[in-house]
């Protein structure tokens, strides 16, 4: 019997129009003008070892790890034939060192067999190697072959569904939809951006007051209309920062438009002190 053919993916339209999104990327890029992935790397094959450290870590406990790991390893030849166990005791402090490592060897054995060695520069082949999503390779696709790709994160997935220039928790759907309304030139910049507003500014229990689209953000809007607590609750945030919200939409109410001047000012204010909280 013929299997029924797949549901087609769903792009629901988010609340903000194509123009709108430009428009508020723009001011998002002006606090955030060191966006690129913080990962230190010399080829492709380095950053996309980098990257597959990288989950559940951060990109400094990586970039500890990896000058040493590419002395040793310095191709995915090298990386193909490394013995579990030694290998999971070099990038322990990664974290889930198991899995990377089960990760990091089994993509490097499949790049010798099937590319030849070398890292392919192509999204349908990178996601075939085991380790490797639509995230990773959009990664290693615009940061290591200049190739246009926006990694969609879970900083990208809150911080976009907040301001409401995306909707929806899955992924792929939301990198659909910016890539959609910018332009291919700025998807690495919007992906790059957008994580380190994440980090930033947009976190968790979000600093609205000092960020640079509050006036035409969704959930800001939601704060002033309906107080922190509630909203706080909705997004699944702690408990215990329900509190600290709700002090939050008091500041929102409190913000008063922003001219241009205003948001430049607040973006050297803003860039300096989190970026050293954040690197
Ligand atoms: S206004 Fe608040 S919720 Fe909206 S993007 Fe800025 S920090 Fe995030």
């Amino acid at each position: 019997m013929p299997r029924p053919a797949k549901a087609p993916v769903v792009v629901p339209a988010p609340s903000k129009s194509a123009g709108q999104t430009r428009q508020i990327m723009a001011r998002v890029f002006v606090p955030h003008p060191d966006a690129f992935t913080g990962l230190n790397f010399r080829s492709p094959y380095e950053l996309l070892v980098g990257t597959i450290l990288s989950a559940q870590s951060t990109d400094r406990r990586v970039n500890e790890v990896t000058p040493a790991l590419f002395a040793k390893y310095p191709d995915a030849a090298a990386l193909a034939q490394a013995k579990p166990a030694e290998l999971e005791v070099d990038i322990k402090s990664t974290g889930f060192f198991r899995q990377k490592s089960k990760a990091l060897i089994g993509m490097a054995t499949a790049v010798v067999d099937q590319f030849g060695g070398e890292i392919p520069g192509k999204m349908e082949s990178l996601v075939t190697l085991p380790g490797v999503g639509r995230k990773t390779a959009n990664v290693v696709l615009s940061h290591a072959f200049a190739i246009p790709g926006l990694a969609v994160d879970r900083h990208v997935l809150r911080v976009t569904n907040r301001i409401g220039i995306a909707q929806g928790a899955d992924p792929e759907v939301v990198e659909a939809q910016l890539c959609a309304v910018m332009p291919p030139a700025q998807w690495q910049l919007t992906s790059d951006t957008l994580i380190l507003h994440g980090r930033r500014i947009c976190r968790p229990f979000p600093l609205c007051p000092q960020c640079a689209v509050v006036e035409l953000c969704d959930f800001a809007a939601d704060l002033r209309r309906k107080g922190g607590r509630a909203k706080a609750r909705v997004e699944g945030a702690p408990k215990h920062a329900a509190k600290k919200a709700a002090k939050a939409a008091k500041a929102v109410k409190n913000v008063g438009h922003l001219g241009k001047s205003a948001v430049k000012k607040l973006a050297k204010k803003v860039a300096t002190p989190a970026a050293r909280r954040t690197k």
